[in-house]
């Protein structure tokens, strides 16, 4: 009984907070809540440099990460808002993950590898669900 209130009650918590913080837009959350650690922190193995990975990739996650578009908001005469590695946009979690020409190498390797094991087209979008069986 008390594991089902304590259950209840975190899974109301995550509900609100999915709800109500912009953080976490990107966070899926899994269930059951409790018990049931997420697939970033599933998907490694105990080892520091695959922990470090993870750590950043739950930054990028949440929202939490320091980018050089949220370091200019608090230092706006020392720090530029430009992405370190293209010199051209603003770094923000949209440019890094999905439109640095820097990375574009990095990433198509990771989507190719990712099509193979998944269904993504080939403009990288995540094929609805539906479609698995035939993809
Ligand atoms: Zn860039």
């Amino acid at each position: 009984m008390f594991k089902n209130a304590s259950n209840d009650y975190w899974e109301n918590t995550w509900r609100q907070e999915l709800a109500t913080q912009s953080t976490m837009k990107y966070l899926q959350v899994q269930h059951p809540v409790v018990d049931n650690p997420h697939n970033l922190w599933k998907s490694i193995r105990p080892r520091q440099h695959q922990v470090q990975r993870a750590e950043i990739k739950a930054w990028l996650i949440t929202g939490t990460f320091i980018l050089q578009s949220n370091a200019m908001k608090y230092n706006k005469s020392d720090v530029s808002a430009t992405c370190k590695l293209c010199g051209v946009n603003d770094e923000t979690r949209e440019h890094l993950l999905g439109r640095c020409s820097a990375l574009s190498q990095l990433r198509e390797e990771n989507f190719t590898r990712l099509r193979a094991i998944t269904c993504i087209s080939d403009d990288n979008k995540l094929q609805p669900s539906h479609k698995t069986l035939i993809c």
